[in-house]
């Protein structure tokens, strides 16, 4: 089911006395392609939940209109909307079994919806399948380990078979390697359920790694969508540059003269078409070369041994990260101390204004 966001703005009133009103999503007009797994990123506070809430019927938008396929369920009860939640804390009914939790939603199903004993059971144990939980089903929750207890409330959310998935920063509870698990196994009972799905995160490496599209937000607003590499590689301004990738993007303060990008005076590339005057250059870890005539002079600080690859830390006086780290294959050998010079990969550097930040495109 295709789900459609028509301009939806939530604001909250202030608290409090003279307290000003928070606008936390702000003109979200945005289709989910029928589906598909889409990744809602973006820093804490910058309106995720809220937008999961309205699209679950917890709140009601300001102003907006949200519709699932042709259906338009802006005042629609969060009950009559067929969606499946997932919360972080997954927020099983500890006294119950992991059979007893997955069934819970089925028993309150009244009327035309209402199911026998059989046909729950049913339901149970293919959700329970779906989600490679057959063998627990008699635990409780306090005999799961937290990825489990997880799955547990994702069966939960589907045994209803939801229009819609909404998931809300399912794996931050989770340890790094459960974190890993958990999420190729979301990505799995997605594809195979094709239910449309968001998911919540604030891990650019996670909505990165398991999602059709990503939308990333900052402050209410979204910021860009696209396909996580199309946003990687070409990010539309300074928030998202920096908002992606690890080690993080590189910040230098930078000049542009005759068609050339001046950093620290030199001229480390062409940029044909870019207006005079100041710029931020920013330079992915990976747009690095190591070239003994590059125009980008570093002082080298030392190397990190990543194995495949290896990271060349250095320092330039003109840019904002404390270090650099350049990211080369483990094949380079790295001059020792003083001095290391680069050449710089064209399509790993973006330009953004120095006041408005928005990205200025150049002939790669
Ligand atoms: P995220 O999930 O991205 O961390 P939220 O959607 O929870 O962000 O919050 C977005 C903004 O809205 C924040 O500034 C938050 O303080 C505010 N906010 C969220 N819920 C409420 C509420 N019920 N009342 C007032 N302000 C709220
Ligand atoms: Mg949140």
């Amino acid at each position: 089911m295709k789900v459609t966001l028509q301009h939806v703005t939530k604001q909250f009133p202030g608290r409090g006395k003279g307290a000003r009103a928070v606008t936390a999503v702000n003109d979200f007009d945005f289709t989910l392609p029928d589906g598909k797994l889409v990744g809602l990123l973006g820093p804490s506070g910058c309106g995720k939940s809220t937008t999961l809430n309205l699209l679950c019927g917890l709140l009601k938008p300001t102003s907006g209109k949200i519709c699932f396929g042709d259906e338009d369920v802006t005042q629609l009860p969060a009950e009559h909307r067929g969606v499946g939640m997932v919360f972080q804390n997954y927020a099983l009914y500890p006294h119950l079994t992991v059979r007893q939790n997955i069934r819970f939603p089925l028993e309150n199903l009244r009327g035309k919806d209402k199911l026998s004993k059989p046909e729950m059971e049913q339901r149970v144990r293919d959700a329970a399948a779906l989600v490679q939980l057959e063998e627990l089903l008699d635990r409780k929750p306090s005999e799961l380990s937290g990825g489990q207890q997880q799955r547990v409330a994702i069966a939960r959310a589907l045994v209803k078979t939801p229009r819609v998935l909404l998931l809300d920063e399912p794996l931050s509870n989770l340890d790094a390697r459960l974190r890993l698990q958990t999420r190729e196994e979301i990505r799995r009972i997605q594809r195979k359920t094709q239910v449309t799905t968001i998911f919540v995160t604030h891990d650019q490496e996670e909505a990165m790694s398991i999602s059709d599209e990503i939308v990333v937000m900052k402050d209410g607003v979204v910021q860009q969508i696209g396909r996580p590499q199309e946003v990687y590689d070409s990010p539309v301004n300074l928030f998202v540059a920096k908002f992606l990738g690890t080690p993080p993007i590189h910040l230098f303060r930078g000049e542009v003269h005759n068609g050339r990008l001046l950093l620290g005076g030199a001229a480390v590339l062409a940029v044909p078409g870019v207006p005079e005057g100041p710029v931020t250059a920013a330079v992915r870890p990976e747009g690095f070369v190591l070239d003994e005539q590059g125009p980008l002079a570093c002082t080298l600080n030392g190397v990190e041994v990543m194995g495949r690859d290896i990271s060349v830390v250095c320092r330039h006086p003109d840019c904002e990260n404390t270090v650099i780290r350049a990211i080369i294959s483990a094949e380079n050998t790295v001059p020792a101390g003083g001095t290391v010079r680069f050449a710089l990969k064209p399509r790993k550097v973006f330009l953004f204004d120095a006041d408005t930040e928005r990205r200025i495109p150049f002939e790669a």
